[in-house]
């Protein structure tokens, strides 16, 4: 079987007993391979945690971060379309310049915690999806909506916090538009044995406002238009995009902690 359809293969296997067969992070010791209280366990590193932004200042991204976006410039960016990232920066801020297209980090990551500050035009225009609408987009893939969901009646699975097309957020906890709000996400990509057999679907949670909105949901596969296309088999690690809906949608702040 070639390494392509056995992934496909292994998608209609049960995910939990495939995991059971072969567990994943073989390396890392598992708790009872420790003595409780063990002081001979590796201390965790030391690092300084992130401060909180405010409406008027973002915070300072912890000390172990790759920072994205310091308020400074689009270099650690690229436009999809190929060369330089052509939205505006202004202020600590940049925005989304309709038709410019798609940017995309020059770096690739897979799983991580990312942090993302974004705000919505105001006075908002338009309504449904065609109001303060933008994405992101770990690993290119999978979309984390970002919309105007303030007072804004859309289909559930396209609102704020939504993995399009497949997960409602928990519950609707966006500020008004003109206001900055934060996405804390925990992304966990797919996973493949050595045989290319599919081991793990990706997961994703998502906080809005230090509200969860997203529990550590299963996704079906990547985010399309009208359809939920299955997994395919990707790199562990791909560029992450924010999404250009013709909308001027704002971000700030924006860090990233990869996790191993
Ligand atoms: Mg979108």
């Amino acid at each position: 079987m070639s390494k392509r359809a056995a992934v496909f293969a292994a998608l209609q296997v049960n995910a939990v007993v495939a995991m059971s067969l072969v567990g994943f992070g073989a390396q890392v010791k598992r708790v009872e391979d420790w003595q409780i209280h063990d002081r001979n366990r590796p201390r965790p590193p030391v690092i300084t945690p992130a401060t909180s932004s405010t409406q008027e200042k973002a915070g300072q991204p912890p000390s172990d971060a790759v920072v994205l976006f310091d308020g400074k410039d689009l270099s650690k960016w690229v436009s999809v379309k190929g060369g330089p990232a052509k939205w505006k920066v202004a202020k600590d801020y940049f925005e989304v310049v309709a038709k410019a297209g798609a940017i995309r980090t020059k770096q690739s990551f897979g799983d991580c915690q990312l942090h993302v500050e974004w705000m919505t035009p105001d006075p908002p225009h338009g309504d449904d999806q065609d109001r303060g609408n933008s994405g992101i987009f770990p690993m290119g893939l999978y979309e984390i909506q970002v919309l105007d969901s303030y007072n804004n009646d859309t289909y559930p699975d396209g609102q704020a916090s939504a993995i399009y097309g497949q997960y409602p957020p928990l519950v609707n906890a966006c500020r008004p538009p003109g206001r900055w709000q934060t996405y804390d996400i925990i992304f966990h990509g797919l996973r493949f044995d050595k045989d290319g057999n599919l081991l793990r679907k990706v997961h994703i949670t998502v906080f809005q406002n230090g509200v969860l909105t997203q529990d550590n949901v299963e996704l079906t596969g990547p985010t399309a238009h009208k359809m939920r296309p299955p997994y395919k088999a990707t790199p562990v690690k791909l560029p992450l995009e924010l999404q250009d809906h013709n909308h001027p949608v704002r971000y700030r702040n924006i860090w990233l902690r990869e996790l191993n």
